[in-house]
């Protein structure tokens, strides 16, 4: 009995720190500067604002030099943060800020890349690793194999061809693939998302990944007619990474769904867990949701 009124006790005492803000927040940095999406500035914008939203993390931002300046004056201190979101796709960096990141992430930093991020660094071994598939870039069969859905299972296909492409742009729904994990315990089966860029071919080492949602990319629409990932856990080392690749416009990254799945995976990437409800505003099957500008 005893013991019993104890464990009410503490669990009372959990939720009570739980449902109060953080004392300390999760320190986040987003890294953009170079992107063929000119819209870069505006979507680190949205990006930021969702993240402080939810009340867990304090966002800085670090913006490279342009094309062809002095890379080498790009060295943020990531060990200062929990996580770091890409919304880069650039020029290498300097050797010395690549050796940065991954002792970050290897050292148990969390790392989110969303849509053309996985673009970038087709040369980077650790990055590669750390996003499982990319695309664009000349990556080919060289940079690892395609992860397909074969029987409701994935696998992953060594067939010779290029890495990523995309076609027309439409309104796709997502498909939740592993209802257990933090990110998307709680999330219906399926979300009807906004008008976006729906990733198809992309390759990698596909090491360590699970992957969270797919979507079926259509012939009629210039796709594949497989179902692609949209929504992966990775791990590196000690590291988590969230990536989505989803987000090419604006439109794409004011559904809700885009939302709060980049929400949780920012926060899965610093504790292994998530602590956030899932909004009743989330996209149903059949229906986009879009938060209005
Ligand atoms: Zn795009």
């Amino acid at each position: 009995m005893r013991s019993q009124a104890t464990a009410t006790f503490l669990s009372l005492a959990f939720i009570a720190v739980c449902g109060a803000a953080p004392e300390t927040k999760h320190a986040a940095l987003i890294v953009d500067g170079q992107n063929n999406h000119r819209i870069w500035p505006e979507t680190t914008q949205l990006i930021k604002g969702y993240l402080e939203e939810t009340g867990l993390f304090s966002v800085e931002v670090a913006t490279t030099p342009p094309k062809d300046g002095p890379m080498d004056t790009f060295r943020p201190t990531f060990s200062e943060y929990d996580l770091v979101v890409s919304n880069y796709n650039g020029e290498p960096w300097s050797p010395a800020a690549m050796e940065d990141f991954e002792a970050f992430v290897a050292g148990g930093g969390g790392f989110v890349s969303v849509h053309a991020a996985n673009n970038a660094f087709p040369d980077w071994t650790a990055y590669n690793e750390m996003i499982a598939v990319g695309g664009w870039r000349g990556r080919t069969e060289r940079h690892g194999p395609y992860i397909r859905l074969r029987d409701g299972n994935f696998i992953l296909d060594d067939t010779p061809g290029k890495g990523g492409s995309h076609g027309t742009r439409h309104e796709f729904r997502v498909d939740i693939r592993d209802s257990d994990h933090p990110i998307t315990r709680g999330l219906p089966e399926s979300w009807m998302h906004a008008t976006d860029e729906l990733y198809d071919r992309l390759r990698g080492p596909a090491k360590n990944v699970q992957v969270l949602a797919t979507a079926f990319s259509t012939v009629e629409t210039n796709g594949t007619g497989e179902h692609e990932p949209i929504l992966m856990a990775i791990r590196y080392g000690e590291g988590r990474i969230f990536h989505t690749t989803l987000g090419h416009a604006i439109v794409s990254q004011r559904c809700n769904g885009f939302i709060a799945t980049l929400q949780r995976g920012a926060e899965w990437v610093v504790t292994g867990a998530v602590t956030q409800p899932v909004p009743p505003e989330f996209p149903p099957p059949d229906q986009i949701s879009v938060r209005p500008e």
